[in-house]
């Protein structure tokens, strides 16, 4: 295994600065004496935080799929459409690259978050030593796909606003809207709280193991 017999910095007695990235000694270093920033040799409670945020970012995602995402009032007539009735609607009137994209950012994307960071955090639980590379691979998709979530609010805000012009139809944001925002804001935080340096302090016992 290629990571079994690296030392990490804590072994080494050194924690590094996630603002600058220098090392300083694990012992007596709260502050980065480069940069000043707060030295953590691992994210204080980063497994539950993370959690928790996980958690309230799949009860939100229920709400967000159920509820209307959008109120439109045309000629006296109410009509609402949830996320998926929206795909539909634009699938249905030809609109193939604007459905894939919601689909991807609103169902696709908040998804694989959730199921990457839990079982990244399960891994930890069980104290997997399976490789720590793969893993560390897949927590920092979790942060690049992470920022295409937001595409959903900004379709949300360009309808509203562009509808909003032509004055024949009355549109506005449905409840949905702030679940899906709050997914978002909560799914970006539990990757943001998440310490990917976690994964590779298995194989120190590996590493001790061997000794
Ligand atoms: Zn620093």
């Amino acid at each position: 295994m290629k990571g079994a017999g690296t030392l990490t910095a804590k072994q080494a007695s050194l924690v590094s600065c996630l603002a600058c990235g220098r090392l300083s000694p694990l012992i007596g270093s709260d502050a980065c004496p480069r940069c000043g920033a707060a030295l953590h040799s691992r994210k204080p409670e980063s497994v539950q935080r993370t959690w928790a945020l996980l958690i309230t970012a799949a009860l939100l995602y229920i709400p967000a799929n159920v509820l209307p995402v959008l109120r439109v009032i045309s000629f006296g007539k109410e009509r609402t459409d949830t996320i998926m009735e929206g795909i539909i609607y634009f699938m249905q009137s030809g609109s193939w690259p604007l459905a894939l994209l919601i689909f991807f950012a609103s169902i696709v994307v908040p998804l694989l978050k959730i199921s990457i960071l839990s079982s990244l955090l399960l891994s930890l639980h069980r104290h997997s030593q399976w490789s720590p590379e793969t893993r560390t691979r897949l927590y920092r998709l979790t942060v690049t796909i992470g920022r295409w979530s937001m595409v959903d609010i900004f379709v949300v805000t360009l309808t509203v606003a562009v509808v909003s012009m032509g004055a024949i139809a009355t549109i506005e944001p449905g409840p949905a809207a702030m679940a899906f925002a709050l997914v978002v804001i909560a799914t970006m935080l539990a990757s943001h709280s998440f310490d990917p340096r976690l994964l590779w302090d298995e194989m120190k016992r590996e590493l001790q193991d061997d000794l």
